[in-house]
């Protein structure tokens, strides 16, 4: 059943019951809607401003933008994850990587990643010598020693 705003010729407003929109065309086009204020058998549908106002829509559920709530958190996985990709790939060669590293960059020795232990000092010697060393803050979990 279905509930429209009805206006006849006149301006008279009322609601007509109808099982569908069809039913209504149908009736209309036969002559039985009428207006009940004056009988007049003009009547067109008008939008309805009260009945059908139920608000602003609710917003679809699952509709929330994807990604992390949590970027911070992110960040650390993939930073976790990074390091045991190099602690598993590089070979530790502890207190001896500053000479390590000179030596591959020398082509002393064959190319391959490595880590160890540099002072600060150290490690600015090698940057300064054009050798491409990171610092790499590792988390107490994953050190290796
Ligand atoms: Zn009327």
């Amino acid at each position: 059943m279905k509930i429209f705003d009805l206006q006849c010729g006149a301006g008279h407003r009322f609601e007509g019951w109808f099982a569908s929109s069809e039913e209504f065309a149908t009736q209309k086009e036969q002559g039985l809607v009428g207006c009940p204020a004056c009988g007049v058998h003009e009547v067109e549908r008008v939008p309805s401003a009260t009945r059908f106002n139920t608000g602003a829509a609710q917003p679809a559920a699952g509709n929330k933008p994807e990604g992390p709530q949590d970027p911070l958190g992110l960040a650390q996985k993939l930073y976790s994850r990074m390091l045991d990709e190099l602690l598993t790939k590089s070979e530790d060669v502890g207190s001896e990587f500053p000479a390590e590293a000179r030596r591959i960059h020398s082509r002393e020795v064959p190319e391959r990643m490595i880590r160890g232990q540099a002072s600060e000092d150290e490690h600015a010697a090698l940057i300064d010598e054009g050798i491409a060393v990171t610092r790499l803050p590792i988390p107490p979990a994953k050190r290796w020693n």
